[in-house]
């Protein structure tokens, strides 16, 4: 398929149909479904957070990509006032809904989130080089497009912080499969995924019963939200990272923001990343 026509797949989709939205079934009546443990993983998300927040006393964050995973944690940190703020990445390529969404959480969580933006001059820089549609052609440049709109802000945002909390979730892909709750990077900093056990069904049971603010996209059949040219809806029976860099046929579906080298932490042990096997000397 040629970049334009990839251009156009990915604003084709029902996002820009508002007429076929309003037929849609919310997300929240589609997804919400409790499973057998449900109140039993909110307590260990909550335990993991009041963690997170006691042993990196004011150098922890929460990483959000505004997606349904990290509205649960914003909504969790904040309806048990936890000292952990709230961050997110705003690539200059989002969709126009989640800016509209960040707006929409800071008013409703009387909450100030931290926005990071890439360096503008890098961006400028890329794209007069490469074309703004330059994630289109090859793998790496679409890695080298991602490293200058997010991994470098994300750098700054995490720079002066031991610790960082993730909405990643095992189920989302076969590559988030094996990722632990408390991990340990190769740089020594932490990461917690509170809802590493969740469901799908039990993140919308959640987003249902307390009301949480979340992206329209998701009732467009967007499982997984990203930058708008690099994320599509997804049809029934696909991955629910399918919709992310779908022009892509191999390798993983990711970013770089989750794919360094790291060591899981067992239960009870330090959190120092110090002490941690594998972590710098
Ligand atoms: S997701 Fe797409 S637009 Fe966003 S940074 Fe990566 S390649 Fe660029």
């Amino acid at each position: 398929m040629m970049s334009d026509d990839l251009s156009r797949h990915a604003s084709s989709s029902l996002a820009q149909s508002p007429g076929a939205a309003a037929r849609l079934q919310p997300a929240t009546q589609r997804h919400a479904r409790a499973s057998d443990r449900h109140d039993e993983l909110i307590e260990q998300a909550l335990e993991l957070l009041r963690r997170a927040a006691a042993e990196h006393a004011g150098s922890v964050v929460l990483s959000s990509s505004l997606g349904v995973e990290d509205m649960v944690l914003t909504d969790l940190i904040r309806r048990h006032q936890l000292d952990i703020p709230v961050a997110t990445l705003d690539t200059g390529a989002l969709h126009a809904e989640t800016l509209e969404l960040l707006e929409r959480a800071q008013r409703h969580y009387g909450i100030d989130i931290e926005v990071w933006r890439p360096q503008e001059q890098a961006v400028l820089q890329f794209v007069a080089s490469n074309g703004a549609d330059a994630m289109y052609r090859s793998v790496a440049l679409r890695h080298a497009c991602c490293a200058v709109r997010k991994l470098e802000p994300l750098g700054r945002m995490l720079e002066a912080r031991s610790a960082w909390v993730t909405g990643l979730r095992r189920e989302q892909s076969a590559q988030r499969g094996s990722l632990h709750a408390r991990q340990v990077g190769s740089d020594g900093r932490v990461k917690f995924s509170p809802l590493i056990d969740w469901a799908l069904g039990d993140v919308w049971q959640y987003v249902a019963d307390f009301d949480v603010p979340y992206n329209p996209l998701h009732d467009r059949f967007f499982p997984s939200i990203g930058c708008a040219p690099c994320t599509r809806a997804v049809t029934l029976g696909e991955d629910q990272r399918a919709g992310r860099w779908w022009w892509e046929r191999d390798g993983e579906k990711e970013c770089g923001l989750h794919v360094q080298r790291e060591t899981p932490v067992p239960q009870g042990a330090s959190n120092d990343p110090s002490r941690q096997p594998g972590a710098p000397a």
